[in-house]
């Protein structure tokens, strides 16, 4: 399978290009970078810390997506509704690890989705996705006499709040319970709040240093406390789950996929 990554010169972008190129069954085709980016003309191989290999970075997005059979973008938001409209216009699969998207950025990656393969994931991590399925399991049993924490660290150049993942986590926790997330949550605290309502479901947000990304749910109740976190210490987690979901899209029909569907969870 051709592979391109846009971003390719990002945190992300390098781990993709490293993961594909020590990957069989996928080649790297090409990467894109902003067309003000410093990294342009550079070669991708040897930004990601290997040989080069004569493939630059470009800023042709449509050059791109017309050459690949599919595309991983762990971007901006902004970016990846351009890089959703390429992936109409040039009929390639898209797989999106891009958080922090409004709804009007998120209904771009659905209308994609209705003529191309798309697969999302707020986060790409094996151990992530299962904690997702434990988390709807949990909270289908636990009623709101346990009150829902979520929270997470990450490095201090995250721009997103709360994370995409603390965000999935607390849809897993509300699908379990029966509940609409928007109704229950309560994603900021400052002042004098009043007591917590039973059946919210709270966010809190810590960010410092090089951490990659920790997860925690916490279900306090009167006399107990279960906590279930998951902590990535390599971002390469992320980046062997988008390439497996990028073999995995090969001849897939159109339609929004998640690591879920890629993990046969
Ligand atoms: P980063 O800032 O290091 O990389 C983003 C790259 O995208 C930059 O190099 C930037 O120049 C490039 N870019 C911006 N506009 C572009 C455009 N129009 N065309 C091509 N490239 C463009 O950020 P990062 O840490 O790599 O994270 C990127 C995104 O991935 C964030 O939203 C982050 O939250 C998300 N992320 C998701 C997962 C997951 O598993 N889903 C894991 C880690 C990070």
């Amino acid at each position: 399978m051709k592979v391109g990554i846009v971003g390719c010169a990002g945190r992300m972008g390098r781990m993709l290009v490293a993961e594909v190129m020590a990957s069989d069954g996928v080649t790297l085709i090409g990467g894109t970078e902003h067309s003000e980016s410093a990294f342009l003309e550079q070669d991708i191989a040897k930004l990601a810390g290997f040989d080069e290999t004569g493939i630059v970075v470009g800023s042709d997005t449509d050059a791109l997506f017309s050459v690949a059979d599919v595309v991983i973008d762990f971007t901006l938001p902004q970016a990846t509704i351009s890089h959703t409209q390429a992936a109409i216009k040039h009929d390639t699969a898209l797989v999106v690890g891009t958080t922090g998207l409004n709804k009007k950025e998120q209904a771009a990656v659905v209308k994609a989705s209705n003529s191309v393969a798309v697969i999302q994931a707020a986060n790409f991590s094996i151990g992530v996705n299962l904690l997702l399925n434990l988390t709807s399991q949990v909270a289908s049993v636990l009623e709101n006499d346990y009150d829902i924490e979520i929270y997470e660290m990450h490095h201090r150049h995250k721009v997103d709040a709360p994370s995409g993942t603390a965000l999935a986590l607390g849809q897993a926790a509300a699908k379990g319970r029966g509940v609409d997330l928007e109704s229950v949550s309560e994603r900021v605290r400052d002042g004098h709040t009043g007591a917590r309502s039973p059946g919210n479901i709270g966010f809190a947000t810590l960010r410092g240093g090089d951490v990659v990304g920790d997860h925690s749910l916490i279900f306090a109740a009167d006399g107990e406390r279960l906590e279930l976190t998951h902590k990535a210490s390599s971002r390469t987690v992320f980046a062997r789950g988008a390439v497996r979901s990028a073999k995995w899209c090969e001849h897939k029909a159109p339609g929004l996929y998640s690591m879920r569907d890629v993990l046969s969870l």
